[in-house]
């Protein structure tokens, strides 16, 4: 079988090709998650490392702390929980129950 190359430049075709470029807040892409970041509140010191971290913007903020996950959107990379300085963890990953 042969195969034809595009007929566009790279600059023509669609940005993301199926997925608009900027739209990822309009897609729930918790459902790709395998684990949970688990917020312990009661030993976070409000440091911001995970919402400076966060790729997808998931951890949410009011008045200067955080206050939780958004679960719409975490994928459970895991990066929030790395980077969390406290000494007890006060993000620990979980297997995801679905
Ligand atoms: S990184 Fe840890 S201590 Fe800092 S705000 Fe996030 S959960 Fe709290
Ligand atoms: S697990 Fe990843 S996507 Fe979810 S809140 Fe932490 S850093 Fe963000």
């Amino acid at each position: 079988m042969k195969c034809e190359a595009p007929k566009q430049t790279a600059k023509e075709l669609p940005l993301g090709d199926i997925l608009e470029a900027g739209t990822a807040a309009e897609f729930e892409t918790g459902s790709w998650r395998s684990e949970r970041p688990v917020w312990h509140k009661e030993t976070c010191i409000h440091c911001m490392f995970c919402w400076v971290s966060c790729p997808d913007t998931a951890i949410i903020v009011k008045d200067g702390k955080m206050t939780g996950i958004n679960y719409e959107h975490c994928k459970g990379c895991g990066i929030c929980a790395k980077e969390c300085p406290t000494k007890q963890k006060s993000i620990t990953m979980e297997i995801e129950k679905k």
